[in-house]
């Protein structure tokens, strides 16, 4: 029988988007053993489960509340990144969109079995869509994904908008037939209106079975190697129980067992480098010591960025704003709002508030470059989160939400690289964090924003939108050439949340990768990396339905013990 101080088959590490859905794969024939072990707690709070309770998430308890280093193309700013830290992971503290990119971006990552037409197959297992099954879609899946439930007549003006400029309208952005441009609603990872996290609909549901032990507050900080007759073997793990450094627990594999890190881009490297696994120089400064010399952990890490142009409504459209909606004059979550949610599963609450945008082409190259999102309430802060703290003081003083819009425009193909270290050998500090915002060459991240933002000035010039608006808020009417655009984007650039890549996928031997196309870590058996950070190239939609993607793959290449 599995408990703590026995072995296990599988030791998952990190409880998250893909941790959740190994666990449930690897437990559900029965016969093998599997441990998660999660840093954060179990957490199925009302802003959890609830869309809109997103807001109050950011730099919260649940959060790991990690800044990057100072960014040099970005005002030498340290930048929020937010990463979910409870039982279900990010997926608990996303904005639920259910984007995969498209076909091109797997088979722009290269790797053999991992190309587009695999990929499909695996989103399509990995599903459970409310539209039903089709060529593109699959049910039955984890992932539960439904259209937005909560409509605004100001979306149906910002389409307007977007026909306006040329774009088509694109009703499904995950059929590859459809191609990814144009404008419309995102689908969504929600439950008839509730957050389907991967806690709840996939981890929770397998914790009734005795071979599936599960331990919250689980601070892994060493993953522990072994030579034996000459090779690298990973023995079991070692964690700082109750989340914090103090006590420690060795946790042992049984024979032929294996440990799976699904800690995410940003701690999986982490936990490999603190187990002497990465570049040598970095490690050697930490004063780690060198378990195998693998150059590539930690680096090539990416990330979406975004910036937003924010426009102020006329008083007399004010009711048309979510603000408005959500919020009375006190600041408070009005109450119809809140029974419509509790009764019906409907309203704004169901929403994150983004879930309407546009995927457009803005360099002439046939692939999106760009994302659009259309939240219908007028940002008060232009650093993305910012609003939530502006909006205290504003309630404070007694004051309501100011009606508007708000696009918030992101690269959503990023050239730029970045890279995670390690500060200190001390897992309890976190590591250092360069996504390397704007750092390309070409300088095409920051094009594309600019674009961006002019795309969205045009798109409030519409008939469609004109009518509404009083003024710009963000960047501001001034705010026009090359130059004055690149130094808004400096001072207000934030993150889109779309941490990768930072052990990447690829072939032994040639440096640039940490796993193999089988997730197995180069060197030493009995290690695999199973999350978004070993996507090799960003996928151009959001990161949460490609890690589904990867970890229900991964689980099938384990269960069937090979590689294909
Ligand atoms: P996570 O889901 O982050 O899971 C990693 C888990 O490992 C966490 O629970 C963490 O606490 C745990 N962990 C870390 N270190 C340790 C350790 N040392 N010991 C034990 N456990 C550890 N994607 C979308 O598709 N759509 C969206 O709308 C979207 N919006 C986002 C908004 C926000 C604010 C954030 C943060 C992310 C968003 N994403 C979105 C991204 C998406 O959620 C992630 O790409 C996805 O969850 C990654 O899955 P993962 O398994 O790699 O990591």
């Amino acid at each position: 029988d599995a408990s703590v101080g026995g072995k296990y088959d599988y030791i998952v590490v990190g409880g998250g988007t893909a941790g959740c859905i190994l666990a449930n794969r690897l437990t559900a024939a029965g016969d093998k053993r599997v441990l998660v072990l999660e840093a954060g707690p179990i957490d199925t709070s009302f802003n959890v489960t609830t869309p809109a309770g997103i807001a109050r998430l950011f730099m919260s308890d649940l959060d790991w509340n990690l800044f990057s280093n100072k960014q040099e193309k970005a005002g030498q700013r340290e930048i929020y990144l937010a990463r979910g830290k409870l039982m279900g992971g990010s997926s608990c503290t996303n904005a639920t969109l259910y984007l995969r990119g498209d076909a091109s971006d797997y088979d722009e990552w290269g790797v053999a079995g991992w190309g587009a037409k695999e990929a499909l197959e695996w989103f399509k297992k990995s599903e459970d869509n409310a539209r039903g099954r089709s060529e593109h879609h699959g049910v039955g899946g984890v992932m539960s994904v439904e259209d937005p439930r909560y409509r605004n007549d100001l979306y149906d003006r910002f389409f307007g908008a977007a026909q306006d400029v040329g774009l088509p309208r694109n009703p499904d952005f995950n059929d590859w037939r459809f191609g990814q441009m144009g404008f419309g609603e995102f689908q969504v990872t929600q439950k008839r209106g509730v957050r389907a996290d991967l806690y709840s609909r996939c981890l929770k549901p397998a914790m009734r079975r005795k071979n599936l032990q599960v331990e919250p507050n689980a601070v892994v900080t060493k993953v522990e190697v072994d030579k034996q007759n000459g090779e690298l073997r990973v023995v079991g793990v070692t964690y700082a129980p109750n989340g914090k450094d103090g006590a420690r627990v060795s946790v042992e594999l049984a024979a032929g067992g294996e440990v799976l890190l699904s800690a995410g881009a940003v701690h999986s490297p982490h936990i490999l480098m603190l187990s002497g696994i990465g570049p040598r120089a970095s490690l050697q400064q930490a004063g780690v010591d060198l378990t195998i010399d693998l150059p590539a952990v930690g680096q090539h890490l990416q990330d979406h960025p975004a910036v937003l142009s924010a426009f102020r409504m006329k008083s007399e459209h004010a009711d048309k704003a979510m603000t408005t909606k959500v919020y009375n004059k006190k600041g408070k979550v009005r109450k119809r709002t809140i029974l419509n949610y509790l009764l019906r599963r409907r309203g704004p609450l169901t929403t994150t508030g983004c879930d309407r945008g546009a995927f457009v082409d803005t360099t002439g190259s046939g692939r999106a470059d760009l994302q659009m999102r259309f939240p219908a309430g007028y940002a008060l802060d232009p650093d993305g989160v910012g609003s939530y703290v502006k909006f205290a003081e504003l309630t404070e003083k007694g004051e309501a939400w100011p009606p508007g819009i708000t696009f918030q425009v992101i690269a959503c193909r990023p050239k730029s690289r970045g890279s995670i270290g390690l500060k200190s050998k001390d897992p309890f500090e976190a590591p250092t964090l360069d996504p390397g915002f704007l750092t390309d060459e070409a300088g095409a991240d920051r094009a594309t924003l600019r674009a961006g933002l002019r795309l969205s000035r045009r798109m409030t010039t519409s008939r469609q939108l004109a009518p509404l608006l009083w003024y710009e808020g963000y960047p501001g009417p001034n705010v026009t050439s090359d130059d004055q655009l690149d130094e808004y984007i400096s001072k207000t650039l934030h993150s889109a949340n779309a941490l990768v890549g930072s052990c990447r996928m690829g072939s032994p031997g040639n440096g640039s990768s940490v796993v193999g196309p089988d997730l197995a870590v180069h060197g030493v058996s009995g290690l695999r990396v199973v999350d978004a950070s070993v996507m090799p190239v960003i996928p151009g939609g959001q990161t949460g339905a490609p890690t589904a993607m990867i970890a229900e793959r991964a689980a099938h290449m384990i269960l069937k013990g090979s590689s294909a």
